[in-house]
Parts: C-alpha cells; structure tokens; sequence
C-alpha cells in the first residue's frame, strides 16, 4: 500500500474531544474518526490492525475447539423476556437499544447473545452425544452506554468475540472454562499485552464464577487490587479484604444497651462528629438510606449500615439487594440513594439526615401508604462492633456506647464494604493489597444452568432424563483491545505497534521522492520487502523528509526503512520505532537481516 493512496489526514495537536493518550493517538494519526457519541468510523488503517486482532483471536479459539458462526444482532424482544432480560436492559439504566418494526415488533440490538445462542441450542441440542459445543462470533455490538467515552474504549458500537458453550455437566463446563483461560492468556500475549486475570464480579450476565482479563494502564477505568505474592488479584467492585480493627470505644463510654444521648449540634458528617467527640470512624455506625426499583414497579427502601470509616460497595449491595428480592420482583434496575428531595418525592416523611441510626423503624415509610419496610443490611465490619456510636433519628443528637442487642436489633453481616489499597489479604494477613488500573479486554463466564433453566433449554442424558445445559460465555472486546494496545505502547512521538496487531510491518520511507535514485531504491525495497511476505507501506508523498518521519513515528509501524543519500551507495538506514535503535544496511541485505527479527515478532510476547 502507497501512503498517497490511504487517505491519511494526520493531525498536529490533540483534538480537544480525547482524553487520554491512546484515543489522542487514534484520532491523530487518522485511526478512527468520530461519528457521534461512541460512535466511530474505523479508517483503512484501524480496519487493518483489528482485522489482524480477530485473526488472532480466530486462531486460538479454533485451535481450542471452538466453532466460528455469526448470529443475528436484531433479536426478538419475546427471547429476552423468556430469559426475564428485557426490562433489566431496555429500562432504567439498561443499555439495550430497542425499537418496533413496521409490524409493530418489539426487537433489541445485541448488546450480548446468551439469549440468541440458547434458543439455538435448545432447538438443536438435543442429546448428551452431541455435547460439548463452543461456539464463537466475532461481531459487532450495540449498548446504549450511559457514558461512552475514551474513543473505543467505551464505544455505544464496537466490535466482540462473544462464545458460549454448552455441556452435560459442570465438570465439563469447568474443563472448557480452563481452556478459553489458557487460550485467552495466548491471545493478549500474541497481541503483544501484558495483561492479568482477576477475580471478577458476573454483573448483568450472572452466573457462578468470572475471570476478568485487565491490560494494566494508568488509563484503565478498573481499579484492580492484587497481593504482592501474586495469590490474589481482584476488580475492586468484588475485592476482598481485612478491614483494620475498629478502635475500641474507651471503657468509659461503653453504655452498652440503648447507648446514652450525645448533643451533637451541627455535626451531620463524621469528620465533625469524630472531631467533636475524640472519636475514630470506626466507633460510628453510619447509616445509608437507598432506593431500589425493580422490574415490576415495586420500589424498595434499603437501610444499609456501615462501619463509619468504610465505603459502601455499590456492586456487592446491588448483589445482595437482587438475590433477596430478585425473585418477587425481577430484575433490578437501579439503586439510588435517597435524598430529602427524593424522599419528598417518594411519599416518605423528612428524615434527619445526619443524624439516623440503624434502630430507624418503619413509621417514616407510613407516609407512603401500605406496610412498607426497609430491607436492612448491614456490613459484617459494623455488625462485629460491640459497642458504638450512632445516630439517634433527632436532629443534633447522637447515642454513645448504643450495641445491637441493647437497639433490639439482630444483625446478620454481609461484605458490602469496598476494599481498599494497604488492606491485609484474606489468604495471607501478612500481604497488603497493592492498586493497580487496568482496562478490561476480555471476560470469561461459568454461567452454570442460569440461561438454560430460565429458557427451558434441555438435553437427554445419558440416563434418559432432561436436564438444562450447563453452560459458559466468554468475551473480548476486540475494538477495545486494540486501543489497549496503543495506551500500553505509545510514546511522545506516536504509537510503537506491536508487530503482531500492527497495520503494516515495514514504512518504506525515500526521504526525498524526487531523487531518481531514491524513487527507485525504495520502489525496489517495497516490491522485495511485500515479495517476501512481509506487510509493507511505502510513503510516496512528495512531502519533506521530516514530516515523513513525524508522520512514520505517529503512525507507529514497528519498522521504517528509510532511503536517503546513502542510496547512491545502495545503502538504508532500518529504525525500529520502539527503540528508536537504528543502523545503516547494505540494501541488498535489508531481507536478510530483518526477516528474521520480524519472524520472531510476530509472535507477540508468547515466549515471554
Ligand atoms: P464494562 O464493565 O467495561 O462495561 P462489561 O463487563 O459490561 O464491560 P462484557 O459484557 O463482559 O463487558 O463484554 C465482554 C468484553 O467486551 C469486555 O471485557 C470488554 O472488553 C468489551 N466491551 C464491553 N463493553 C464495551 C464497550 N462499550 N466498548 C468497547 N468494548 C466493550
Ligand atoms: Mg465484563
């Protein structure tokens, strides 16, 4: 390909709509080009790159067995309501995008395809003989995301492989799991990554366990916390931890029972509350008041209470919050904390915020009507104090020393507590968590009998019962990992492509095109370099030498043979754009040099 020929418009300065440095780039060096929010062009160049992704990725899930298919991304409505998805993703914060057709159908656009492959399988699947089946996709998706953002790292369109396997058992299952694992951890090395498996939270999609795979950059929206010893590392919407030990309230103030009143004028937070009272966030019980709306319109009060120096996790609540009333209500559509504006809203007498105690009864829920109550949780850091401080539902007023017992109060703990950087390991208490950012580019799924139970997707057995299909899904988001690629290997100047994703292999650069000598030294050079197998790109453009090299070095094709005055001499200088090591050649050699080092990288960092 001839740079002349690729529609390359090259930008200078930062467009002011990117944020961090990999979607910079991919504007800049005329990667992608916005059409509207998340949406985007891929250009000749990013079509390469992410054709040579999926190429990746087709060849490892072929080589585990996998079977390539491609299904259909206008679905049914009628499916995803047998699986109970419709509302949880077309409501409330759901990011399905749906729309009638002229015969007045409800469809969704695939933002996933549990629901499509399941109904395939129960129709087709029908004996335990013809089981395990994975099969795979690499496809366009939609999802309305609330916050596209960071080009197409969050895109509301993007490219995945999507694939989903169906088994007799669980143990079959797990053997499957183990080898999208092994095949995963060979495609992001082949793709030139450093990534990392983590313990990971199953979200919207469900199921038992999930593995996230992060490519660890500053930029990641993940916060991934890990122990030193390598035994632990976790997505901190699912970390776990010790939580330091709470500061024992001196014996003095240890009321117990109903705890004493405490004048606390104005102290609505506990900073004052501490501050005013020589006392640690860890003596306080705090009190959060949420709403949660579920799928049939009923709207649940939750009274969640933590130890005062602990933040709520709000992916573990909305967990607790759906397995209790998932059932009887169906899907779970938002949690959001209640407010004196929304408490107004929602028919509920004033609350004295700042000043509530876990004891807070039912009464103030009257004024919605009914008998409604509170769902009450409790972290297990708060339920473990023996004595504490916490609001007493006045304004201006605390109680000292209050226990559970004493408030008439049996708690059960539960971990809805985020854990933090510096926390003790549970596996090890001498480890302490260490935070790194990571960008998710891949996720792997035990879904279990989820799916297949809720589908009345069935097989007969080898004992000649029906039973629903154990199953997996397991995702990477290609268009994603592609951009990850580019914040993992960037520098001032542009990108430095890992050769195995890159667009092309070699920039074949004649620094001065109007030179006789030069025009057909590099001409041969190109035609050579492409006889050869390799993947070249010649910049024919009549422009100056040095932006040329300003362009080769945003453009980050790993090799650059550049044809300058030594061409009188039959000579080349061959940079490699990641070091910027460069050395003079004897044209004639060129091949014979470079075929070698490209051969080896080609191979990503598979050898290590
Ligand atoms: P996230 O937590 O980032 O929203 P997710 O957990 O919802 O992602 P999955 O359903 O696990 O995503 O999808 C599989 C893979 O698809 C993800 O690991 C990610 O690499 C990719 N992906 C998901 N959403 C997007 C998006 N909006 N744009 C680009 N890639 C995405
Ligand atoms: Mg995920």
């Amino acid at each position: 390909m001839r740079v002349s020929r690729l529609m390359l418009v090259t930008l200078r300065d930062d467009p002011a709509e990117a944020e961090i440095p990999s979607h910079k780039l991919l504007l800049r060096a005329g990667y992608i080009r916005r059409l509207a929010p998340g949406i985007f062009a891929y250009l000749p160049l990013m079509w390469r790159v992410l054709r040579k992704v999926s190429q990746v990725v087709r060849e490892e899930m072929d080589a585990a067995g996998a079977l390539e298919t491609l299904l259909p991304q206008l679905q049914p409505a009628d499916l995803w309501r047998h699986s109970g998805r419709w509302a949880g993703y077309t409501a409330g914060e759901g990011i399905m995008f749906h729309l009638h057709d002229r015969q007045n159908r409800e469809l969704g656009l695939g933002p996933t395809h549990e629901e499509v492959v399941t109904s395939l399988a129960a129709d087709l699947l029908r004996s335990y003989r013809q089981l395990p089946v994975n099969l795979y996709q690499i496809q366009t998706k939609f999802r309305d995301e609330i916050r596209p953002r960071f080009g197409l790292m969050r895109g509301r369109e993007f490219i995945m492989k999507d694939a989903y396997s169906f088994h007799a058992d669980e143990a079959c299952l797990a053997q499957t799991y183990a080898a999208m694992d092994r095949a995963y951890r060979r495609i992001f090395a082949r793709c030139g990554l450093r990534a990392l498996a983590v313990e990971a939270d199953s979200g919207a999609i469900g199921g038992s366990a999930s593995q996230e795979f992060m490519v660890t950059a500053d930029a990641g929206e993940d916060l991934i916390l890990a122990s030193p010893d390598g035994h632990y590392a976790a997505n901190q919407e699912r970390a776990q931890s010790l939580a330091e030990p709470a500061v024992p309230l001196a014996v003095g103030l240890r009321a117990g029972g109903a705890g004493e009143p405490l004048a606390t004028p104005g102290q609505a937070t506990i900073e004052q509350l501490c501050a005013g009272h020589g006392l640690h966030a860890s003596q306080v019980v705090k009190v959060l008041l949420l709403l949660a709306r579920f799928e049939d319109g009923h709207d649940q009060p939750l009274l969640v209470a933590l130890r005062g120096d602990q933040q709520l996790n709000e992916v573990k609540l909305a967990n607790a919050v759906s397995g209790r009333l998932g059932a009887k209500h169906g899907a779970l559509l938002e949690v959001a904390a209640l407010t004196p504006d929304s408490l107004t809203r929602a028919g509920l007498d004033p609350l004295p915020f700042g000043f509530l105690g876990p004891q807070l009864g039912d009464e103030p829920l009257a004024g919605g009507g009914g008998t409604r109550s509170f769902l009450r949780l409790v972290d297990h850091t708060a339920a473990e104090l023996e004595t504490f401080v916490c609001g007493a539902n006045q304004p201006d007023r605390h109680l000292l020393g209050a226990s559970w017992s004493g408030l008439g109060l049996n708690v059960e703990g539960l971990d809805l507590r985020t854990a933090q950087r510096g926390e003790r390991c549970l596996h090890d208490p001498q480890q302490r968590l260490e935070a790194s950012r990571g960008i998710e580019v891949g996720h792997i799924f035990q879904l279990g009998r989820k799916y297949s139970t809720a589908m009345e997707a069935c097989f007969t057995t080898e004992a000649g019962s029906s039973e629903p299909f154990w199953m997996g899904c397991y995702g990477i988001g290609v268009s994603r990992l592609a951009q990850a690629a580019v914040e993992q290997h960037h520098d001032g100047n542009g990108i430095c492509w890992p050769l195995a994703i890159a667009p092309f292999e070699v920039l074949v650069v004649p620094a001065n095109i109007a030179d006789a000598g030069q025009a057909a030294l590099a001409e041969r050079l190109y035609d050579d370099l492409q006889q050869a197998g390799v993947e070249a790109l010649l910049d024919d453009r009549s422009e100056r030498a040095g932006v040329k090299f300003k362009d080769g070095d945003l453009l980050g094709i790993p090799w650059r043979a550049v044809v300058g005055r030594g061409a009188a001499e039959g000579r080349v200088e061959l940079v490699e754009r990641s070091c910027a090591g460069s050395q003079e050649l004897p044209a004639d050699g060129l091949l014979a040099h470079l075929l070698p080092l490209l051969e080896r990288q080609r191979r990503g960092l598979l050898d290590g």
